[in-house]
């Protein structure tokens, strides 16, 4: 029969590398997309949602061209775990899945216990929205219910976590959102880590847009010492109690547990792998791809992710049908908007090195653009998110 390939997880590396896979070996190899959720609400552009410049409905993608157009094997089921010397993935409903070579972008999970008070039972209380999804819908509620002149809070994680731009990009829309309809309201950040992605612009920006709404608490003043009480809506930075309206906390992460359950993890919980393959450093033939790897510089975003997969599906068709295989390149943009029309970005070109994806060259956006150019950049945004869900989902 034709040789199989399983894809775990159905986000940016998942669907990208199913796609490539079905699409560029025009049936030669049998595709299986093991996803639980019938639509993909992507993180990107959730907080440009959350800032009121973006609808809900429109972050969801459906698999369904995926089945229909490129004959891929769509399972909507959970991967509950892996028999490496069998070769093949234990679903929840029942039954397991053989495969030639799988591959896992399960995203990532939270770690147990990262900050002290806040667990997964916590969540409705103190939403973390930092997977795609209804969370981001209760944390825009939230803030819309926010009492007049009350305090928006959010604990903001350790390195490395998906999105180094995200949290900030948030307060970012976040201020924008109250700066409508609760001008006098506050946003307090607790921040365990000494500095940021693209700092000096955000800091610039929120100076410019939002004065004197946003205050941040460096580890200099206790931001890692923090402890959070979900039922009292309080947050403990360094013993000094807060009492808040909103809590935004986003704990520290690790790989997709299904990659641990792989037993493919390191202490530090993320899947280190091969930088010309993605293929695991533990096992040759499972490819793992996007936040639950660890590749070297590359940061955890939904841009990575797409890129790396092109390089593990040339690298799975290379093995399988022995098609031709290029050198590995990746490339990766995060663009983040600070206010209307203001968008900001930095990315970088990288290799693979024997030891690690090895960034090349880079560029990110300065302080003092003038507005033709931000809304230039925020425009290209727009054009990266639609491409990006059309290379993922047909
Ligand atoms: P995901 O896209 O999360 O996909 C993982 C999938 O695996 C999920 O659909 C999940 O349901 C599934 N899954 C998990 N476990 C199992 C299992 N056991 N069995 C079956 N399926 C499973 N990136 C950018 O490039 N640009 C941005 O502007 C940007 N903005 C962001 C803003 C926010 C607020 C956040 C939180 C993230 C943002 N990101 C952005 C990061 C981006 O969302 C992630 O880096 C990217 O989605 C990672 O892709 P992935 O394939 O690793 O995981």
């Amino acid at each position: 029969g034709r040789p199989r390939v399983v894809v775990v997880g159905g986000g940016s590396g998942g669907a990208t590398a199913a796609r490539y896979i079905a699409k560029d070996s025009q049936g030669a190899i049998d595709v299986t997309l093991i996803e639980p959720q019938r639509t993909y609400f992507t993180c990107y552009f959730s907080n440009l949602y959350i800032g009121g410049f973006q609808d809900y409905d429109d972050l969801g993608h459906s698999y369904g061209k995926l089945a229909s157009e490129y004959g891929i094997n769509v399972v909507h089921d959970w991967a509950i775990g892996v028999d490496r010397d069998a070769k093949t993935v234990a679903l929840a409903g029942g039954g397991s899945v053989p495969y030639d070579r799988l591959i896992l972008s399960p995203g990532i999970d939270f770690k147990d216990g990262a900050i002290p008070g806040w667990d997964l039972a916590a969540q409705n209380a103190m939403p973390h929205a930092y997977k795609g999804g209804t969370q981001a819908q209760l944390l825009k509620a939230q803030i819309m219910a926010m009492p007049e002149g009350g305090t928006y809070a959010m604990v903001a994680p350790p390195n490395p976590y998906r999105c180094p731009p995200g949290p900030y990009e948030r307060i970012s829309m976040v201020a924008h959102a109250l700066t409508q309809m609760n001008p006098t309201a506050k946003i307090l950040i607790v921040d365990p880590k000494e500095k940021y992605s693209k700092q000096a612009l955000f800091e610039e920006g929120w100076q410019k847009h939002y004065a004197g709404m946003v205050e941040r608490i460096g580890p200099d003043f206790g931001g890692d010492k923090v402890e959070v009480r979900p039922d009292a809506m309080e947050v403990v930075v360094d013993g000094v109690v807060e009492k808040v309206d909103v809590c935004n906390v986003i704990p520290a992460q690790k790989a997709g547990r299904i990659a641990e359950l792989a037993d493919l993890t390191n202490e530090e919980g993320w899947a280190p792998v091969v930088p010309a393959t993605m293929q695991s450093r533990e096992d040759e033939n499972i490819h793992v791809l996007g936040d639950a790897s660890q590749q070297g510089d590359m940061p955890k975003s939904g841009y990575s992710a797409n890129s790396q997969a092109k390089v593990a599906a040339m690298a799975v068709r290379g093995a399988l049908t022995d098609s031709r295989v290029f050198p590995a390149k990746f490339s990766n943009t995060c663009w983040s908007l600070i206010a209307t029309e203001d968008g900001v970005k930095v990315g970088a070109s990288y290799e693979a090195t024997e030891e690690k994806i090895a960034k090349t060259s880079g560029f990110i956006s300065n302080t003092g653009e003038d507005a033709a150019l931000r809304k230039a950049t925020y425009e290209e945004s727009l054009g990266w998110y639609a491409g990006i869900t059309t290379d993922m989902f047909g």
